[in-house]
């Protein structure tokens, strides 16, 4: 039985569709498995294992009543808990939020209970997806399947883990700065950030609205295209949502794994061609780019060149955004009050709320981002970074005229050890330096695994122009057809 906690989404569900084994079956493997090494993994916040087993039991109905199954009908999947969920604990692994059952599904839930796919529960990030590791949950970090005392990435460490632990085929993860892709890379599994706009944001808690996004994690680049093809598209109740057909992924990821990249134009950001990396990292990047060029992809230098100044203008950008976003955890509304017992007046109930909710990278963040939006300082801070904004989006336009992707290492480095980066918050932001120009910009990439430093995993990035999210995955698939996955040591 344990050996379906193995399987690729794709082969659960045919396995499932043929009536080889039921999706009750299916469940019941990977909630055995999360009882067996979640204790040490810590990947979930909450695992429901009611529901699981309920939508479970639906596919199975459904299957005996002859009614046709979704492509993914049965196969289990991990939430990231900053996606809301009707009934279902959703905290965003803040204490502010602790308690609060949301009355409504985020759409990306809706499509997923619509495709047929079991929740198995929610999964451990840092609060309000506000860190690079998982170490800024307020519920404890998840630890790395290939070695428990390292992070797992972050913001979404919970969803990445538990897809590296055999504890689910399958999660989503959210990207505002690198979040699905940054944890992909150090626990040797696939993350992709769609365009922006191409999964709707609705019902997900907002961290920085112009650039948080919805995306797939998987342990293969068949499986992620497939996930991606079912919660992507139009929503009209997320105003930013792109109302335009998503581009064929699956179809993509099919062709790419035949390992032919005959034609394919692939741009080396001169700026992140190794450049403040680990030498193992850069090490297996260029392997990993020779490897391309012998699928037939015509590989170029391109330069970027104010990709360098991508990291300041996010750390003003997404502070400033979320610091209107968060406004509305006010005591009042969601979750936590402290302070009411009739002594207190309301600005005080609201403020001690928020003293007692919040951890310290959210208020680092509140405050960063207040300042940065107040009115002597907005043209020089905000407004400047705006602009660099404008000037990051132009460096992708004009390399997109000249290649058909741009590739880097996924992270400047493999997973660190706990605390390491805990005291010099500029450390733990560099962890993003390679994912943060696609985020400003809109464009879909992607994180693949492409070797090993030190026997820790290594991840390559593709990033696309936007609404091309198509040739990423063809270019993934294709380095996979020759990287291979990896496969973590034994828990
Ligand atoms: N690590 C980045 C940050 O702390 C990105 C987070 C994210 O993508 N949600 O903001």
């Amino acid at each position: 039985m344990s050996d379906l906690t193995r399987l690729t989404a794709a082969e659960l569900a045919a396995t499932i569709a043929a009536g080889d084994v039921s999706a009750v079956e299916v469940a019941q493997a990977h909630l055995d498995r999360i009882a067996a090494v979640d204790e040490r993994v810590h990947a979930f916040l909450h695992v429901d294992t009611e529901g699981a087993l309920a939508a479970a039991r639906d596919v199975d109905a459904k299957r005996a009543a002859g009614e046709a199954l979704g492509p993914l009908a049965g196969v289990p999947v991990a939430v990231k808990d900053v996606l809301a969920t009707k009934g279902v604990p959703t905290t965003a692994a803040s204490k502010i939020l602790e308690g609060w059952r949301p009355p409504y599904d985020a759409t990306i839930v809706e499509r997923l209970r619509a495709a047929g796919t079991v929740m198995l529960g929610k999964t451990n990030m840092d609060e309000f997806a506000m860190g690079s590791s998982t170490e800024y949950s307020a519920y404890g970090a998840t630890n790395n399947p290939w070695d428990l005392g390292r992070i797992p990435g972050g913001s979404g460490g919970g969803s990445a883990a538990a897809i590296a632990a055999y504890e689910a085929p399958l999660a989503i993860g959210t990207d505002t700065g690198g979040s699905i892709r940054q944890p992909g890379a150090v626990t040797g599994t696939v993350g992709a950030k769609p365009t922006y706009g191409g999964t709707s944001r609705y019902g997900l808690i907002a961290f920085s609205s112009s650039l948080d996004t919805p995306g797939p994690c998987a342990r293969n680049v068949q499986d992620a295209a497939l996930l991606h093809s079912v919660i992507a598209g139009h929503d009209p109740r997320d105003s930013t949502s792109i109302p335009q057909a998503v581009p064929d992924v699956v179809a993509a990821a099919r062709q790419g794994a035949s390992g032919d990249l005959t034609g394919v134009k692939i741009g080396l950001v001169t700026e992140f061609n190794g450049e403040g990396a680990e030498a193992g990292v850069t090490a297996a990047f260029r392997d990993a780019v020779e490897a391309l060029t012998k699928l037939g992809a015509e590989v170029v230098e391109i330069s970027c060149p104010h990709f360098q100044y991508a990291l300041p203008a996010y750390y003003l950008i997404a502070p400033s955004e979320a610091s209107s976003n968060l406004a509305r955890f006010d005591g009042v509304r969601f979750g936590l009050r402290t302070g009411d017992d009739g002594k207190h007046s309301l600005e005080e109930v609201m403020s001690l709320t928020r003293e007692a909710g919040f951890g310290p990278e959210v208020k680092r963040r509140i405050i960063l981002g207040t300042y940065a939006l107040s009115s002597g300082y907005y043209d020089a801070y905000y407004g400047q970074a705006q602009k660099v904004r404008t000037l990051i989006t132009r460096d992708f336009t004009s390399a997109f005229e000249q290649v058909d992707v741009l590739v880097s290492p996924t992270t400047p480095f493999v997973a660190f050890p706990f605390g390491s980066r805990m005291d010099d918050p500029y450390q733990m932001y560099l962890a993003d330096l390679y994912t943060i120009p696609t985020n400003l910009y809109g464009g879909p990439a992607i994180s693949v695994p492409c070797g090993l430093s030190e026997g820790l995993p290594v991840g390559l990035q593709i990033m696309a122009p936007t609404m091309a999210d198509d040739r990423m995955y063809r270019v993934a698939a294709a380095l996979e057809s020759t990287v291979g996955v990896l496969t973590p040591p034994a828990l």
